[in-house]
Protein backbone atom coordinates (compact mmCIF):
# COMPACT_ATOMS: atom_id res chain seq x y z
CA UNK A 1 0.00 0.00 0.00
CA UNK A 2 1.51 3.70 -1.11
CA UNK A 3 1.68 6.33 1.69
CA UNK A 4 -1.42 8.69 0.56
CA UNK A 5 -3.53 4.68 0.85
CA UNK A 6 -2.58 4.01 4.02
CA UNK A 7 -3.39 7.97 5.04
CA UNK A 8 -6.70 7.34 3.54
CA UNK A 9 -7.47 4.32 5.00
CA UNK A 10 -6.41 6.14 8.50
CA UNK A 11 -8.97 8.93 7.57
CA UNK A 12 -11.75 6.84 7.00
CA UNK A 13 -11.48 4.42 9.83
CA UNK A 14 -11.45 8.01 12.25
CA UNK A 15 -14.31 8.87 10.13
CA UNK A 16 -16.33 5.69 11.01
CA UNK A 17 -14.81 5.79 14.85
CA UNK A 18 -16.86 8.95 15.34
CA UNK A 19 -19.77 8.08 13.39
CA UNK A 20 -19.93 5.33 15.53
CA UNK A 21 -19.77 6.51 18.72
CA UNK A 22 -21.86 9.05 18.25
CA UNK A 23 -24.62 6.91 16.30
CA UNK A 24 -24.31 4.67 19.17
CA UNK A 25 -24.74 7.70 21.78
CA UNK A 26 -27.92 8.79 19.85
CA UNK A 27 -29.51 5.09 20.18
CA UNK A 28 -28.91 4.61 23.93
CA UNK A 29 -30.65 7.94 24.46
CA UNK A 30 -33.54 7.64 21.94
CA UNK A 31 -34.45 3.48 22.08
CA UNK A 32 -34.36 1.13 25.17
CA UNK A 33 -31.48 -0.38 23.21
CA UNK A 34 -28.14 -1.10 25.90
CA UNK A 35 -24.91 -0.36 24.98
CA UNK A 36 -23.52 -3.44 23.14
CA UNK A 37 -27.14 -4.08 21.19
CA UNK A 38 -26.39 -0.04 20.49
CA UNK A 39 -23.23 -0.52 19.07
CA UNK A 40 -24.19 -3.37 16.82
CA UNK A 41 -26.81 -1.32 15.34
CA UNK A 42 -24.95 1.74 14.79
CA UNK A 43 -21.77 -0.50 12.94
CA UNK A 44 -24.57 -2.52 11.35
CA UNK A 45 -26.64 0.83 9.76
CA UNK A 46 -23.25 2.80 8.87
CA UNK A 47 -21.78 -0.44 7.10
CA UNK A 48 -25.75 -1.04 5.37
CA UNK A 49 -25.37 2.47 4.01
CA UNK A 50 -22.37 1.30 1.68
CA UNK A 51 -19.65 3.61 2.79
CA UNK A 52 -18.03 1.46 4.27
CA UNK A 53 -17.74 -2.44 4.68
CA UNK A 54 -19.25 -4.58 7.14
CA UNK A 55 -15.39 -5.58 8.14
CA UNK A 56 -14.65 -2.15 8.33
CA UNK A 57 -17.67 -1.77 10.80
CA UNK A 58 -16.97 -4.66 12.66
CA UNK A 59 -13.12 -3.72 13.45
CA UNK A 60 -13.75 0.15 14.50
CA UNK A 61 -16.66 -1.09 16.59
CA UNK A 62 -14.40 -2.90 18.68
CA UNK A 63 -12.26 -0.23 18.85
CA UNK A 64 -15.19 2.34 20.05
CA UNK A 65 -16.03 0.06 22.46
CA UNK A 66 -13.10 -0.92 24.08
CA UNK A 67 -12.09 2.86 25.06
CA UNK A 68 -16.07 3.13 26.24
CA UNK A 69 -15.06 0.37 28.39
CA UNK A 70 -11.85 1.90 29.07
CA UNK A 71 -13.24 5.36 29.99
CA UNK A 72 -15.35 3.08 32.39
CA UNK A 73 -12.83 1.59 33.56
CA UNK A 74 -10.49 4.21 34.47
CA UNK A 75 -13.65 6.39 35.86
CA UNK A 76 -14.51 3.18 38.49
CA UNK A 77 -17.84 3.14 39.51
CA UNK A 78 -19.35 6.00 40.76
CA UNK A 79 -20.81 9.25 38.45
CA UNK A 80 -18.50 11.65 40.08
CA UNK A 81 -15.44 9.72 39.23
CA UNK A 82 -16.76 9.56 35.74
CA UNK A 83 -17.00 12.84 35.32
CA UNK A 84 -13.64 13.30 36.51
CA UNK A 85 -12.74 10.82 34.13
CA UNK A 86 -13.80 12.57 30.86
CA UNK A 87 -12.73 15.67 32.74
CA UNK A 88 -12.16 18.01 29.66
CA UNK A 89 -9.21 19.53 30.71
CA UNK A 90 -7.89 16.31 29.98
CA UNK A 91 -9.92 14.82 27.27
CA UNK A 92 -10.75 16.92 24.13
CA UNK A 93 -14.22 18.44 24.49
CA UNK A 94 -15.99 16.47 21.77
CA UNK A 95 -14.51 13.19 22.79
CA UNK A 96 -15.27 13.84 26.97
CA UNK A 97 -19.06 15.03 26.56
CA UNK A 98 -19.71 12.02 24.73
CA UNK A 99 -17.99 9.44 26.85
CA UNK A 100 -19.56 11.06 29.65
CA UNK A 101 -23.45 10.70 28.38
CA UNK A 102 -22.37 6.87 27.23
CA UNK A 103 -21.48 6.45 30.74
CA UNK A 104 -24.21 7.85 32.43
CA UNK A 105 -26.57 5.69 30.17
CA UNK A 106 -25.18 2.37 30.02
CA UNK A 107 -23.62 1.86 33.77
CA UNK A 108 -25.27 -1.81 33.71
CA UNK A 109 -23.88 -3.20 30.71
CA UNK A 110 -20.33 -1.48 31.44
CA UNK A 111 -20.50 -3.08 35.25
CA UNK A 112 -21.09 -6.26 33.35
CA UNK A 113 -18.21 -6.00 30.71
CA UNK A 114 -15.76 -4.96 33.26
CA UNK A 115 -16.26 -8.27 34.99
CA UNK A 116 -15.51 -9.85 31.62
CA UNK A 117 -12.51 -7.63 31.35
CA UNK A 118 -10.38 -8.41 34.31
CA UNK A 119 -6.69 -7.85 32.99
CA UNK A 120 -5.84 -4.49 32.11
CA UNK A 121 -6.73 -3.70 28.41
CA UNK A 122 -4.21 -2.75 25.58
CA UNK A 123 -3.91 -0.40 22.90
CA UNK A 124 -1.37 -1.74 19.74
CA UNK A 125 0.01 0.32 16.72
CA UNK A 126 -2.44 0.95 13.73
CA UNK A 127 -5.57 0.61 16.35
CA UNK A 128 -7.63 3.85 16.28
CA UNK A 129 -8.26 5.42 19.47
CA UNK A 130 -9.84 8.45 21.49
CA UNK A 131 -7.68 11.43 22.78
CA UNK A 132 -5.48 10.41 26.23
CA UNK A 133 -2.13 9.04 27.04
CA UNK A 134 -0.61 5.99 25.79
CA UNK A 135 2.62 4.65 27.78
CA UNK A 136 4.78 1.92 25.73
CA UNK A 137 4.92 -0.77 27.87
CA UNK A 138 8.28 -1.37 26.70
CA UNK A 139 10.04 1.76 27.24
CA UNK A 140 7.89 3.92 29.58
CA UNK A 141 7.42 6.70 26.69
CA UNK A 142 4.51 8.85 26.63
CA UNK A 143 2.40 9.69 23.76
CA UNK A 144 -0.16 12.41 24.01
CA UNK A 145 -3.36 11.86 21.86
CA UNK A 146 -4.75 14.91 20.94
CA UNK A 147 -7.76 13.93 18.37
CA UNK A 148 -8.91 10.39 17.31
CA UNK A 149 -6.55 8.74 15.15
CA UNK A 150 -4.85 5.84 14.39
CA UNK A 151 -1.76 4.91 17.45
CA UNK A 152 1.62 4.86 15.89
CA UNK A 153 4.75 2.67 16.44
CA UNK A 154 6.88 4.31 20.32
CA UNK A 155 8.61 7.10 18.63
CA UNK A 156 11.74 6.24 21.32
CA UNK A 157 11.86 1.77 20.89
CA UNK A 158 9.56 1.31 17.74
CA UNK A 159 7.67 -1.44 20.07
CA UNK A 160 3.58 -1.56 19.32
CA UNK A 161 2.02 -2.20 22.71
CA UNK A 162 0.93 0.88 24.89
CA UNK A 163 -1.89 1.08 28.40
CA UNK A 164 -3.64 4.38 28.32
CA UNK A 165 -4.64 6.76 30.53
CA UNK A 166 -6.39 10.27 30.46
ZN1 LIG B 1 8.92 2.59 23.72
Amino acid sequence: MTESHQKKNEQEDVSLYEKIISRTEELLVSSRKNLDEALKKAGDELSSAGNFTREQAEKVSAFVKRDIQHTFASAGKGKDSVKQAVDPKRVAAGAQSIFSRILSNAAETLTDWAKKTEQQLEYKTGEITSPGTLTCKECGEEIQMKKTAKIPPCPKCHHTIYRKSY
